[in-house]
């Protein structure tokens, strides 16, 4: 009956008791009350039937205030004026059509449910899933933690008991179950009509009207002020039109104003902005929230891309927190939420926060020339493209499918980019006979799911309790204060709860206990606070202005249906799944060169051969028959060659195992030195990898010095020598000793000399003669303490590390042969790589463009604190780092490195002990050991600390390696007792030295 037709038929709708202006949540369940409570209540709409897109994570107390309003109705009117679902006798009661146990949830149509049409469903789904992602960055590196949490048990019946009328309890709680806004919003709508047309049929006196399409006269004739300063109304039929490409509103020919009169009491409750309650004066201001983070108060705004994609998110409450980064490597904290519907594959309603820094703007984002014209078709596809393809990435990290997939998927909305700013006004109450509520009044944060919730829970209650107060004997005037005060006092629990979501990481609308839990698993502190930055914001404003009517819209972006139950949660942070696996079916084939067939090398190629379904053909310069017989009957394939150096060779090798392996899906090599021929040759066969030129920077000490220094990163002064004369300017130029000098190419110490002098340094020259073809680098010598930091990588982002420090540095050991090295690998994460070191290192990779792998940085602590870079490698660490990063993590390096080079994964390991290694200091002179002194009893005295002892043999070759032949390993859970335990093995263990031929035993 709601038609036009009653235009200027307003039987029963003047001077009504409750005047709702707008008809969303709040007013519609203030009229609920008005009416329950024996009022008679009008509702004008602009709009026609309800139409708002978003789904509803709602509390239990919404459910229970239904069922308490069906029972007044009936207790008040009888059986008889309750209305009916369809043409069946069955009443048309508000909690059942909502939710029961005898009924089930799916994809439904509102109408249908009410008119009976469909008697097996009710109208809301139940929350069965509550999870929550923290997949926020620690100690510089991605790390998740996933908390899933019980959900709320739905209620058997409505229990009027239950109900919560302080607004903070309710948002304290967490939701039981979600609904399409639209589907309430039809229900309560449809219950309204049918009241009024039972009347109108049954010659009752309305108690409710409803003008749809209606509106306050748009003039000041509209409110009509009486002496008392209580308003009048006014309200004239719509129509809506296209009007040359805009979408107007104007007074529908030949209708009358309708005369509503003065309401007792009157609501305007018209959403974000109403134009109503700006005409009569009221304003709202921003909300300014100090998230304590040094910035002093600032106005509570977020930017998000919602949209719904068409996956069967289901019954779930999902949300998740993760961390982004600007150019600058600021982290920032952003927060994504999935929402769906029990049983309805077509609802996932996934809304992504933008941060600050991201401008989608086409031009900085290299898609579009600069100059190119922001109003053109261009502009707006190019953006177009940068938003979906954001939220397209967001959405698969939420719902854990890779971005292909949810590219696929149909959405029928978004996604489109909205601005959240929460805005509050002073005073609820604008006339004496009138307020305004719902968001109307004021908004907290959408991600606490509080907004419908704070009007239809908490502003239409303080409606009720209007009525029960004035039934009570409560002056009106005194009534409509309490009535103002409270729905101010509910909208201040909605801004406060929401001031967390800006700034503390975990979601409120989970209820105050699971928040403690979830906050104990993540490990960063409730207080932390991320970055933020306002200014960009202001200008991705600029660019594209956002209209939040915009909800209102449908887009629809064709696709599948994803009716599957969503994949797992993945125990892993999606940054560390960066690479897809590589296995087809079971199977992952890969080709591994490698120089030789040395243990060390070995290790490696056990390391990719124990994933299982491993396909594996090795490529060496070493005879098969030096492997052993475990390895080479897992082998696939094996192909010696002359020169595993020369690309050309590889190439042609992977050809010969065409037959067994097929094309390989990875070209891997443990060994530095080949890394250039290996990627060049995976380039010529079309393999992923790391790329030639990438490759060449990490061979090229300068090349690679050069880049660190574009980025801004502390290295040595430097120069690349080709001549003596070269290295004689470079000493002149640096004007100061000592200097130190190193092969160009390669990393090893033991090849890397210290001159003190002038005449040291042309003497060392003239000894090594470097050439164009075979230079050397000079660099200045650096005092400090001799750290590394071991990154793994994958897709280029830092994944984990362990970092170690030497103890006295290797160059100063060059200088005293006889010392003895330590390197001591501690457990805190901070000692010796802080924060800062981290930082440098991740940084560095990125510059040399390190994409995926074990990679080693060596660096150097100087005496004021500062660190520099000494190298990079983009391979595993050489010589004991990695047995002791094995030790240290209780975890084979080998099969890790064979997991991340073959699976593309790779699961952070938590470090269990600090290790250290002691290798032994020597005296006398010779090339052989002759005698060990002091070990036996120092690794007695140790005890259980001590993990491995390689000691000399008397008679064995002495290297004269300062991490060679013979040491010590240790491990403990406190890194004083190993740093204690290493200096008493340098102090007790020295290995005499003889010349061979005195020394071997009999
Ligand atoms: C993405 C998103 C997700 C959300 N999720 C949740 C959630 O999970 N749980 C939750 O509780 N809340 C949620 N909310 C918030 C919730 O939707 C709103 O807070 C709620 O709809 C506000 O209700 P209202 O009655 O105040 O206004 P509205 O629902 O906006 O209704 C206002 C009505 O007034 C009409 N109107 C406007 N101007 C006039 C006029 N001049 N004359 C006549 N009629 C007029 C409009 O057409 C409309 O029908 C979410 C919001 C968003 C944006």
């Amino acid at each position: 009956m709601a038609t036009d037709a009653l235009d200027d038929d307003v039987q029963g709708g003047r001077a009504p008791d409750f005047l709702a202006l707008g008809l969303g949540g709040t007013s519609m369940m203030a009229m609920l009350w008005a009416v329950a409570m024996g009022r008679r209540a009008v509702g004008v709409e602009m709009r026609g039937d309800p139409f708002l897109g978003v789904h509803w994570n709602i509390r239990a107390d919404f459910y229970h205030q239904l069922g308490l309003i069906d029972q007044l109705m009936v207790e008040r009117y009888g059986e008889q004026r309750i209305p009916r679902r369809g043409d069946s006798d069955k009443l048309f009661r508000l909690a059942e059509t909502f939710y029961g146990r005898e009924t089930r949830a799916g994809d439904i149509v509102a109408d249908e449910i009410i008119d009976a049409f469909d008697v097996e469903q009710h109208i809301a789904g139940t929350i069965h899933h509550v999870e929550f992602i923290d997949d926020r960055w620690r100690d510089g590196v991605p790390h998740r933690a996933v908390s899933l949490l019980t959900p709320p048990a739905p209620p058997d019946r409505p229990d009027a008991a239950l109900i919560r009328t302080n607004m903070s309890e309710v948002l304290d709680g967490p939701s039981t179950f979600q609904a399409g806004a639209a589907s309430v919003l039809v229900m309560l709508r449809r219950y309204l009509e049918k009241v009024e047309q039972l009347d109108l049929e049954g010659g009752f006196e309305p108690r409710v009207r409803l003008f749809t399409r209606h509106r306050v006269v748009n003039t000041p004739d509209g409110f009509v002020r009486q002496e008392d300063g209580c308003l009048g109304f006014r309200v004239e039929a719509l129509q809506e039109l296209d009007y040359r490409g805009k979408f107007v509103r104007i007074r529908r020919p030949g209708s009358r104003v309708i005369e509503i009169g003065v309401p007792e009491l009157f609501m305007i409750a018209q959403g974000f902005h109403s134009t109503d309650a700006e005409r009569l004066g009221f304003k709202q201001v921003d909300v300014a929230v100090d998230h304590q983070d040094g910035r002093g108060p600032v106005v509570a705004q977020a930017d998000f891309l919602a949209g719904l994609v068409e996956a069967l998110v289901g019954g779930r409450l999902r949300r998740r927190i993760s961390s982004e980064f600007d150019e600058q490597g600021q982290e920032y904290w952003v927060r994504q939420i999935a929402v769906g519907h029990e049983e309805d594959p077509e609802v996932g309603w996934c809304l992504v926060q933008v941060p600050d820094f991201k401008s989608f703007d086409p031009i900085r984002e290299g898609l579009l020339p600069e100059g190119t014209d922001t109003q053109a078709p261009e502009y707006f596809a190019a953006y177009d493209t940068l938003v979906y393809d954001f939220y397209a990435k967001h959405v698969g990290d939420i719902l854990e499918m890779p971005t292909e997939e949810i590219k696929k998927l149909q959405m029928v909305y978004g996604p489109k980019l909205f601005t959240l700013i929460e805005r509050v006004g002073a005073d609820a109450l604008l006339a004496p006979n009138g307020v305004v509520a719902g968001d109307s009044f004021g908004n907290g944060h959408f991600l606490t799911s509080g907004g419908a919730m704070t009007g239809m829970v908490g502003h239409s209650w303080r409606v009720y309790e209007y009525y029960q107060a004035r039934d009570a004997g409560v002056p009106h005037q005194q009534a409509i204060r309490t009535l103002a005060d409270k729905i101010k006092e509910d909208t201040s629990c909605w801004l406060h709860v929401s001031a967390k979501e800006y700034s503390e990481a975990v979601p409120i609308n989970f209820g105050a206990e699971r928040i403690a839990q979830i906050t104990a698993l993540g490990g960063i502190p409730a207080s932390a606070r991320a970055a933020a930055i306002e200014a960009t914001r202001r200008q991705r404003h600029s660019l594209i202005p956002l209209d939040p009517s915009d909800w209102r819209r449908v887009f629809l972006r064709n696709g599948k249906v994803y009716a599957a139950p969503l994949p797992e949660l993945h125990a892993m942070h999606p940054a560390l799944r960066g690479q897809q696996s590589r296995k087809k079916g079971a199977r992952a084939t890969i080709a591994v060169v490698a120089p030789d067939l040395q243990p060390a090398t070995l290790r490696f190629i056990e390391g990719a051969l124990s994933q299982p379904g491993t396909k594996l053909g090795l490529i060496t310069q070493g005879s098969i028959d030096a492997l052993p017989e475990s390895v080479r009957e897992r082998l696939a394939a094996f192909v010696g060659v002359a020169d595993v150096g020369d690309a050309e060779q590889i190439v042609r090798a992977v050809g010969q195992m065409r037959k067994a392996l097929g094309q390989p899906e990875r070209l891997l090599g443990p060994t530095a030195a080949f890394q250039v021929p290996l990627a060049e040759a995976r380039e010529r066969l079309g393999i992923e990898g790391m790329t030639a030129e990438v490759a060449r920077t990490f061979a090229d000490a300068s090349l690679m010095r050069q880049r660190l220094a574009e980025a801004g990163l502390p290295i040595a002064r430097h120069a690349r020598i080709e001549s003596v004369q070269d290295g004689m300017a470079f000493g002149t130029e640096i004007g100061y000793y000592p200097l130190v000098v190193k092969p160009h190419q390669g990393t090893r110490a033991r090849h890397t000399y210290r001159v003190d002098t002038e005449e040291e340094l042309r003497l060392l020259l003239e000894r090594l003669q470097p050439t164009a073809e075979c230079p050397l680098l000079c660099e200045e010598y650096v005092e400090g303490r001799e750290c590394t930091l071991e990154v793994v990588c994958m897709s280029g982002v830092p994944a984990w590390f362990s970092a170690t420090r030497f103890e006295p540095g290797l160059l100063e050991i060059a200088r005293h042969p006889g010392a003895a090295l330590r390197i001591t690998l501690p457990r805190e994460q901070d000692d010796p790589a802080d924060p800062l070191v981290r930082r440098m290192g991740f940084a560095a990779l990125k510059a040399l463009r390190m994409d995926a792998g074990l990679s080693s940085l060596r660096w150097l602590r100087r005496p004021d604190g500062t660190p520099l870079i000494a190298d990079v490698t983009a391979r595993p660490p050489v010589g004991p780092i990695l047995s002791l990063m094995a030790l240290a993590h209780g975890a084979d390096m080998y099969r890790v490195w064979g997991n991340a080079a073959v699976n593309g994964l790779f699961a952070p390991i938590p470090r269990l002990y600090a290790v250290g290694a002691a290798f032994f200091r020597t005296q006398g002179k010779g090339t052989a050991v002759a005698a060990v002194h002091g070990l036996d009893e120092i690794v007695r005295e140790l005890g259980d600390i001590v993990v491995q002892v390689q000691a000399p043999r008397a008679g064995q070759p002495w290297s004269n390696a300062p991490d060679g032949d013979g040491f010590v390993l240790l491990r403990h859970a406190e890194t004083a007792v190993v740093d204690e335990a290493l200096k008493g093995i340098a102090d007790a263990v020295w290995v005499e030295l003889g010349e061979r031929a005195a020394v071997v035993p009999a």
